[in-house]
């Protein structure tokens, strides 16, 4: 018998209802400084609350279209202080603020902008072809030079003219090759992952951060610590690890034997590239929209195989933090191994199960995990992490109204889950402070559950136990500062 029911048979109808609620929602005992915190935190829920239209609040907005209003609340502001632990889940090149290095490339005279595919390109040592736009020219000969400017933006930026686009994942993954031309700029590359990264560590005030690369060099390991060893010389401390990815897609021109040997040969050089970085890369990861792509199953063999290599080579067994059960798909049965020959095969998603028997690390969203409720249990039993991006969730799809999250339930249930912001410059922001705001307003949750979440998010890094514990400790400093400070500025 449920151990709840029993304490709540002898109760009235009252006391076993408030029994039965502080069971299943709350958990964590808050210090009596963090009582008084909590109690302006629900302040700033209610004035935010007041804001809204209860039959229209902006959990069930579009993202874009309320972004102003999150940010001009009080809760936005004292979220935006409190430390927040670690981010699990974000891409680089996604990472950092697109109207600020728009602003940066803009500038120069060999940015240029091609109409057709609404990409931009750098041409630092050669002339661009006729259809090829001088974005400098654009801006000074155009009657409204800020209308100009929000135009091209809006090509690698998703605004809120772009809620109701026919496939939204596929005007993503184009604003991913519209922007990849400013980046063949070294110096841009620097300074924009400079200034995220800054942003990350000194205005959000998240303590470490681990990337999901693609393909990384030891060129680009070096350009990432280059990165954070220049911010501590300023006195700005943000520890970093790196995941290798790479596309689950079949890409264009690409057999099916070429797609094996790929992810098989990237998942190796993840290997090779963790044994030249240990503890800095740590593990491997495949990405791009699940359902058009090879499933958990297809490649199950492939990451097997390199796993085969890592244990033959360096004696250890490649971790995986996979990108999986991001989907609207029914899980069940038949189901296909395959989703590289049609769009797609079989209409469901069961990549959770795979992600589970290869013993991932981590899973990135992993948010079909609530339509098999057995699996989950078994997620929260053997303590598999998933990374929730709430906003990335809504704009690709997945949960139009935020308040019906999956994440919710499988919190409640005990799947452990921390909060991510995955591309947020596509999103139009930088750090995870929207998507903090947006978790406390649509699921109510309390400042209890919000320090769950960011100790989540610690407990689950990839790091060594001795610094997951620097790290804790690290980051209960800073809570207790701001515990403090919320309460002598209230
Ligand atoms: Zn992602």
């Amino acid at each position: 018998m449920n151990a709840i029911f029993v304490v709540v048979l002898a109760m009235g109808y009252v006391e076993a209802r408030t029994e039965i609620l502080s069971q299943t929602v709350n958990h964590m005992e808050l210090s009596s400084e963090e009582m008084i915190a909590d109690s302006i935190f629900e302040e700033l829920k209610d004035e935010a609350a007041a804001q809204q239209e209860p039959w229209n609040p902006w959990a069930s907005q579009f993202f874009p279209c309320v972004k102003e209003e999150y940010e001009n609340t009080g809760l936005y502001e004292l979220l935006l202080n409190m430390p927040k632990g670690a981010v699990l889940h974000v891409h680089p090149s996604a990472m950092g603020d697109y109207y600020a290095l728009f602003d940066l490339v803009s500038v120069r005279d060999d940015c240029y902008f091609n109409p057709s595919y609404g990409s931009f390109e750098l041409f630092m040592d050669s002339v661009p072809e006729s259809e090829w736009l001088n974005v400098s020219e654009m801006l000074a000969s155009a009657f409204d030079e800020a209308a100009m400017r929000d135009s091209l933006i809006n090509y690698i930026v998703i605004d809120e003219d772009d809620e109701y686009l026919p496939d939204v994942w596929a005007e993503f993954e184009q604003m991913f090759g519209r922007v990849g031309g400013l980046f063949t700029d070294p110096a841009v590359a620097y300074h924009y992952i400079y200034q995220a990264m800054y942003v990350y560590a000194l205005i959000d005030n998240v303590q470490h951060i681990e990337l999901r690369a693609h393909t990384p060099s030891a060129a680009s390991v070096e350009f990432y610590l280059g990165v954070v060893d220049s911010l501590a010389e300023q006195g700005i401390d943000i520890s970093v690890r790196i995941i290798y990815c790479d596309s689950r897609y079949l890409f264009p021109g690409e057999t099916i034997e070429n797609f094996r040997e790929r992810i098989v040969s990237s998942m190796k050089a993840a290997a090779d590239l963790m044994v030249q970085y240990p503890g800095i890369v740590v593990g491997a990861d495949v990405y791009s929209e699940e359902d058009k792509g090879a499933t958990a199953f297809y490649m199950a063999p492939m990451m097997e195989e390199a796993r085969e290599y890592s244990m033959a080579e360096y004696g250890f067994e490649l971790p995986l933090f996979l990108h999986d059960g991001e989907s609207s798909f029914p899980t069940g049965v038949p189901d296909s191994p395959v989703s590289l020959l049609g769009p797609y095969p079989g209409n469901v998603n069961n990549n959770l199960i795979d992600a589970y028997l290869l013993g991932v690390e981590r899973v990135g969203h992993g948010i079909e995990l609530a339509k098999l409720p057995e699996l989950a249990e078994m997620y929260a039993e053997e303590g598999i992490p998933l990374e929730i991006c709430p906003v990335s969730n809504q704009i690709l799809g997945y949960v139009p109204d935020l308040r019906n999250h999956p994440a919710v339930p499988l919190m409640r249930n005990g799947v452990r889950i921390s909060i991510s912001p995955d591309d947020p410059a596509m999103f139009g922001y930088t750090g995870v402070t929207f998507d903090f705001t947006v978790a406390v307003l649509a699921w109510d949750l309390s400042l209890s559950d919000v320090k769950r979440l960011i100790m989540n998010s610690i407990e689950d890094a990839a790091m060594t136990d001795s610094e997951k514990d620097e790290l804790m400790s690290l980051w209960q400093n800073e809570w207790d500062e701001f515990i403090s400070f919320t309460i002598e500025n209230r």
